[in-house]
């Protein structure tokens, strides 16, 4: 059975006090699905220690937005994975598409960063998604199968297991656009079939798979009412406390 899990990735939104603020409404606001639910934050890194701090006896993990794949080095305005796991992070947001978009990251690019998260003990969540052309010229699943294997080549079943991935059509970002829950369920039971190719039945059916994509609490219970959508990757709605917990409450 695959725990729901809900993450909020913050981007580049809140300082060190106004995400104290918000982790403090927020630790409350989603306590009592401790069992049910597994949830997480990806705050900005200047906020990681002192959220990680805040946090301490919380149901609420920890996320970083990205990390380089290098352990340390000459790589001015990096971050490496390892600096990530000090200040208390469990989990990798990896290949998000704002990070394909406007920073040129690539599924080898992904591949990497991948071990180096693994490496530091630490978990990936390895985001996929097709751009609104791409959907509209009938190549999402061809699309997705391309980032998955891309991103995922030559991890061992073991290590994959705990993997999250996140299916976020890049037109349903930030646009207010979500896909139907038939159309994530499409594209997440593909996923499924490709880590089952990869790694065989036992694994593929244990790792969880979230929606990405303009979640709101209007439309989280319908998305996750599907057979393998197993949470959620929330942006704009983990902003704001009473839409995040009414996410992180949906899955009844
Ligand atoms: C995201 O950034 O991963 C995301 C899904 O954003 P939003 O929920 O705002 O569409």
């Amino acid at each position: 059975m695959r725990r729901c899990f809900i993450a909020g990735n913050w981007k580049m939104n809140k300082t060190v006090a106004e995400s104290l603020a918000l982790v403090r409404e927020l630790r409350g606001a989603v306590s009592m699905v401790r069992d049910r639910v597994e949830v997480a934050i990806a705050p900005p890194f200047t906020a990681l220690q002192a959220v990680a701090k805040a946090l301490e006896d919380s149901n609420i993990g920890l996320a970083a937005q990205n990390c380089h794949f290098e352990g340390s080095g000459a790589f001015t305005g990096e971050v490496a994975a390892p600096m990530l796991k000090e200040v208390g992070c469990s989990w990798v947001i990896l290949g998000h598409s704002e990070r394909r978009q406007y920073f040129g990251e690539t599924d080898e690019g992904v591949n990497k960063r991948i071990g180096a998260v693994v490496k530091a003990g630490m978990l990936p969540i390895v985001c996929v998604g097709e751009t609104l052309a791409e959907r509209e010229g009938g190549k999402t699943l061809e699309v997705v199968t391309r980032q998955v294997k891309g991103c995922l080549a030559g991890y061992s079943a073991v290590q994959g297991e705990k993997f999250v991935l996140a299916y976020e059509p890049v037109w349903a970002i930030g646009t207010g656009k979500t896909a139907t829950s038939r159309q994530a369920q499409e594209v997440h039971a593909h996923i499924r079939m490709l880590l089952k190719e990869q790694w065989g039945a036992g694994v593929a059916d244990q790792v969880r798979i979230q929606y990405g994509g303009s979640v709101k609490a209007d439309n989280a219970a319908e998305l996750l009412g599907m057979p393998d959508i197993d949470g959620a990757l929330v942006g704009g709605a983990s902003l704001k406390v009473a839409d995040f917990a009414a996410i992180v409450k949906a899955k009844g």
